[in-house]
């Protein structure tokens, strides 16, 4: 169930049916202003609708003044154990605070911070953590860790009406990437506030992003979860934004700059295309629109399944094209493949998005693919053609399902 209440944090509507929202949480000591503020700028020009700062010390709370007025978007006070920060950060301007109620010092001290977000119109993120769930759910937990999570998040829920304060969000947070999910399916059934999702200490940047991408990705595509925060082992926050928004653009469920389509290459590849795609993958980072480009590694299936592309190109050993929405554009030397790219994809900004069609160049492409093009063969895209029309037609058969074995 998609949460159908949603807080304001700065302006940033999350939940409530608001496109799912890109937070990190920068890596510097936030009372180093210049370095956070540097982290920040890089994180809001990556796509961050959201920033956390780690508030642990009173000249965090200095430094927290000046963030909140200069950050170029909204900035999160990530608070623990001292509730007496938390009550400074909602004075120095914070948009929204975060703290898990469990370990801030008893309900007494939640309810002091949670009067003063209601009087300032601050609002709130609550978390659980596996790793720091209150006493009277530890026996739970070893018998069932999901249960205890979404206990846990539902009592302090509870414990936040009762003090007549809902302006909040809630996540629940763990290690486990199916505890995640289940606990996540769970909670969404059983209250309605808005879901922050993230995977804890999910690793480093290859194996963290996929656990993300597992994890969050599953829930997302439920219609689970309103802002997202991708964990990574990098002092880099700014790749933490640009895997939470390969995630949403996978899902199709944001736009925000090019797609780019590879094929996985395979024995008929004849150029060097994995320098061809991180060239072209570095270029794309120049432009905002959502224009979809695809680099296929040979030309054996002609423009086969990229043919929906806004551009894309085909190589081979000397000579290659350039193809708009599956027609050819224009033959070219594969050493110039990446900058003939662009200056076609340029020329289709500058003409206000046309494609420009030149007919002689056009139709020396189109005999360069006839003669590169074989319709016989074997490819790794043709065979997974074949393999789904197979399944389609077991599930459309009236014995769809049985199994036959060899007596
Ligand atoms: S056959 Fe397919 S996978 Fe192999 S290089 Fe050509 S386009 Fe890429």
């Amino acid at each position: 169930m998609a949460s159908k209440r949603s807080v304001d944090v700065g302006g940033v509507q999350i939940g409530g049916g608001a496109p799912v929202v890109v937070q990190t949480m920068t890596k510097t000591e936030t009372a180093n202003l210049t370095a956070t503020m540097d982290q920040i700028r890089k994180v809001a020009d990556a796509g961050a609708d959201l920033v956390r700062v780690a508030v642990p010390r009173d000249k965090d709370i200095e430094a927290l003044k000046t963030i909140v007025v200069e950050s170029p978007i909204p900035v999160i006070a990530d608070i623990h154990f001292n509730h007496t920060l938390a009550l400074k950060a909602i004075d120095a301007g914070a948009h929204c605070i975060r703290l898990n109620p469990g370990n801030i010092g008893g309900p007494d001290k939640v309810a002091e911070v949670a009067a003063k977000a209601r009087a300032a119109g601050t609002p709130m993120r609550i978390g659980v953590n596996s790793g720091s769930l209150p006493k009277h759910l530890h026996e739970l937990e070893r018998e069932n860790p999901v249960e205890a999570l979404v206990t846990a998040a539902v009592e302090f829920v509870a414990l936040m009406e009762r003090l007549e304060f809902d302006d909040f969000k809630v996540s629940i947070k763990s290690t486990s990437v199916p505890n995640t999910i289940a606990a996540n399916r769970l909670l969404s059934e059983r209250i309605d506030y808005p879901l922050h999702l993230g995977i804890t200490e999910a690793g480093t940047k290859w194996s963290g992003s996929l656990k993300s991408a597992v994890g969050l990705g599953t829930l997302l595509a439920d219609g689970i979860g309103d802002t997202i925060r991708i964990s990574l082992s990098t002092f880099h926050a700014e790749e933490e934004v640009k895997v939470a928004w390969e995630i949403l653009k996978a899902l199709k469920l944001r736009e925000r700059g090019p797609v780019l389509i590879a094929c996985p290459t395979c024995g008929r590849l004849q150029f060097d295309m994995d320098s061809v795609v991180t060239e072209v993958e570095r270029r794309l980072e120049a432009y905002a629109d959502p224009i979809e480009v695809s680099i296929l590694g040979c030309a054996v299936n002609g423009i086969g399944e990229a043919r929906h592309a806004d551009f894309g190109i085909t190589g081979a050993k000397d000579s290659a094209m350039i193809f708009s929405k599956g027609e050819p554009l224009k033959k070219v030397a594969t050493e110039n493949l990446v900058d003939e790219l662009f200056a076609e994809i340029d020329r289709y900004y500058e003409a206000g998005k046309r494609v420009v069609v030149d007919e002689h160049a056009a139709a020396e492409a189109s005999q360069w693919l006839a003669e590169n093009e074989d319709a016989e063969a074997m490819t790794p895209e043709r065979l997974a053609a074949l393999e789904r029309e197979q399944a389609d037609r077991e599930a459309a058969s009236p014995v769809a399902g049985r199994r036959f074995t060899r007596a």
